[in-house]
């Protein structure tokens, strides 16, 4: 019963200590990643994970649920705080769940709603033909400015006035500037339609206060807590300021689409958010930002474009249209020099989703690492080497050489 994981099964074992060892000597610069705590871990790996709790703290439909209330309540009020909302569910199991809850809470299939142009940062939930969101309803979208390749407010607002939908999504995965969610509060207002912020990205931003409060504007709120936010993989979904609306949520995620919610993980999303109201997660969000833009000077430095010419987020676009590479080749290449990214189109890209023109880089990761703006001089430069010499397997070696003694400066674990 008792046995330790490396008694019972050395093969998943291993493979494990090599992921540690993967994560500690390589340059984690993928934008929805980050390193969550120790603490946070340990909850997640507790025998909670033993428990069935069908329902809400207080109407569980098993006995037994005494601890596990104790805990989701914890988990609902650190929510509730942090985010400044009426209302908090934080059982949704991963954000593309907990987009789906939320769409059928505020619509009825075959409903109109409208969200970013997915190769153009959107996300899969916002009404991709080939998920629940383009099959079971109708999505429209809008563009970002071909010039400033930002959001258009007043494009936004015309679009959504000759649409007419019933839910707006803002809030993606690709756009490297702070969204004005006030604006689109107007814009929802003229067209009668709620508002849907997404802030699975930037939720630690907000959190941390890096990026201004997004419940004064939205009607519902979701994010995943695994990126920014530090917190282990899972997701949530707030009613800004509509109790009534919270609970129509609440039925939507249980039972509209989940069982019985992991409660091991209920307590992992309870820790991060204990750790993310300390005064240290503040100063974690705002050098998540100083690295960012430190990173995007220097890149531009040495001569890389950048989507929208920089960033106001953890999060930078690279157009590699310039530089005989494409996206795929380019995250091929760096992660053999020990550069971990992701391919990712850019606006109006002319190459597929799977070849791309892009890459998207993050710093959250390297900021939890203790990383500052100096290190990510560092960065650019290592980037820069590979993309320049893309088959030339002597500097792939020396950076990656290089980037592991960086990173043992600065321990994950
Ligand atoms: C990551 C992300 C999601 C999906 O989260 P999963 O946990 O991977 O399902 C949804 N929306 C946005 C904007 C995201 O960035």
């Amino acid at each position: 019963m008792s046995k330790s994981l490396s008694e019972v099964d050395r093969e998943v074992y291993g493979y494990i200590q090599n992921e540690i060892g993967r994560q500690r000597d390589t340059l984690g610069l993928i934008a929805s990643e980050n390193y969550t705590s120790k603490a946070v871990m340990e909850a997640v790996g507790s025998p909670l994970t033993n428990k069935y709790s069908e329902g809400y703290p207080g109407k569980r439909y098993y006995a037994g649920n005494e601890y596990i209330d104790k805990i989701e309540m914890l988990a609902i009020e650190r929510a509730k705080k942090l985010f400044g909302t009426v209302h908090a569910n934080v059982q949704c199991h991963a954000g593309a769940i907990a987009n789906f809850s939320v769409l059928f809470s505020l619509m009825e299939f075959g409903e109109k709603f409208m969200g970013l142009e997915l190769s153009q940062g959107g996300h899969l939930t916002h009404g991709s033909p080939v998920n629940f969101s383009g099959k079971l309803y109708k999505p429209v979208a809008y563009a970002v400015d071909k010039e400033t390749e930002m959001l258009d407010y007043d494009e936004v607002k015309k679009r959504a006035l000759e649409e007419k939908p019933k839910v707006i999504i803002a809030g993606y995965t690709a756009y490297p500037r702070q969204i004005n969610f006030k604006s689109f509060r107007e814009i929802a207002d003229e067209c009668g339609a709620y508002l849907l912020a997404d802030i699975s990205h930037f939720a630690g931003l907000v959190a941390g206060g890096a990026l201004p409060p997004v419940s004064p504007y939205a009607d519902v709120i979701t994010t995943t807590t695994h990126k920014t936010l530090r917190g282990p993989r899972g997701a949530m979904a707030l009613a800004c300021r509509d109790e009534e609306l919270g609970k129509k949520v609440d039925k939507a995620v249980f039972p509209g689409t989940q069982g019985g919610p992991l409660d091991h993980v209920i307590a992992g999303k309870a820790v991060a958010f204990h750790e993310a109201l300390q005064p240290e997660f503040k100063e974690y969000a705002e050098q998540i930002i100083k690295n960012a833009k430190a990173l995007a000077d220097e890149l531009m430095a040495l001569g890389f474009r950048l989507v929208s010419g920089g960033t106001d987020t953890h999060l930078i676009l690279i157009n590699l249209t310039d530089k005989g590479i494409t996206g795929k080749e380019a995250q091929i290449v760096c992660e053999e020099a020990g550069i971990i990214l992701n391919r990712n189109t850019i606006p109006y890209d002319t190459k597929s989703p799977f070849i791309t023109s892009g890459i998207r880089i993050g710093t959250p990761c390297l900021t939890t690492r203790g990383m500052k703006e100096s290190e990510m001089k560092e960065v650019a430069g290592f980037i820069k080497r590979v993309i320049d010499n893309p088959q030339d397997a002597e500097v792939k070696k020396k950076v990656r050489e290089e980037i592991k003694e960086l990173c043992s400066n600065f321990p994950v674990y």
